[in-house]
């Protein structure tokens, strides 16, 4: 789904061409590049966002978490920090702030120069705001989608059976039938892609 939005957003595009890392995260990608050749893992960012998490807090990392609701995010402080021994959670703010108060909050994210920032804002504006934001800053920016409201217990990942059956968007689908629209992008990619 997102390589169709990033087709018809050239802003979306252009930040993840800038990115220097791109995981392929869904089936669609793996099976896209296998077409042309490329032999991927799937690799799916919720995964390794909770990998450079449990990484970070072993090596003193300062993390900062953008994004989500305000329940969210307040559950998901205390259950990171109950989880992941030695977390840093430096900074870490709601996705739903008044728009006045964004400018204040980015600043004040800048300053604490955090070595890892996960954003949760939704495709795209978690990218666009990235590829805005890190600029000139150090550490690890990344993307994480709906990570937030899985780690914090508010919402369930797929079943392992239905990531095997790569049926994954139909359980998010069922979670979240408000989808459904987004996901009419799943066969204009498979079109896409069989057209070449
Ligand atoms: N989100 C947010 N602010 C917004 C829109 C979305 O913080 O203005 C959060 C939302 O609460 C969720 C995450 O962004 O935790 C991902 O949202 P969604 O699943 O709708 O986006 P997707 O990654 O599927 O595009």
């Amino acid at each position: 789904m997102m390589t169709m939005a990033a087709r018809a957003n050239p802003e979306l595009g252009a930040a993840i061409a800038a990115a220097d890392l791109v995981i392929p995260d869904g089936a669609g990608v793996v099976w896209a590049l296998a077409r042309q050749g490329i032999r991927v893992r799937r690799s799916p960012g919720i995964e390794l966002a909770r990998q450079l998490l449990e990484y970070g807090a072993r090596h003193g990392w300062r993390v900062a978490l953008v994004g989500a609701s305000p329940q969210v995010m307040e559950l998901l402080r205390q259950r990171l920090l109950a989880e992941i021994p030695g977390l840093d959670l430096a900074f870490t703010i709601h996705g739903y702030q008044d728009p006045e108060l964004w400018p204040g909050l980015e600043e004040q994210l800048r300053a604490a120069r955090p070595d890892l920032v996960l954003v949760a804002l939704g495709v795209p504006r978690q990218e666009t705001w990235i590829q805005r934001l890190h600029q000139g800053q150090p550490g690890l920016w990344m993307g994480v989608g709906g990570s937030f409201d899985v780690w914090s217990g508010t919402k369930e990942r797929a079943p392992v059976w239905m990531g095997r059956l790569q049926i994954e968007w139909l359980y998010r689908l069922i979670q979240e039938p408000s989808r459904w629209r987004r996901m009419l992008a799943l066969p204009a990619f498979a079109w896409a892609v069989l057209r070449g």
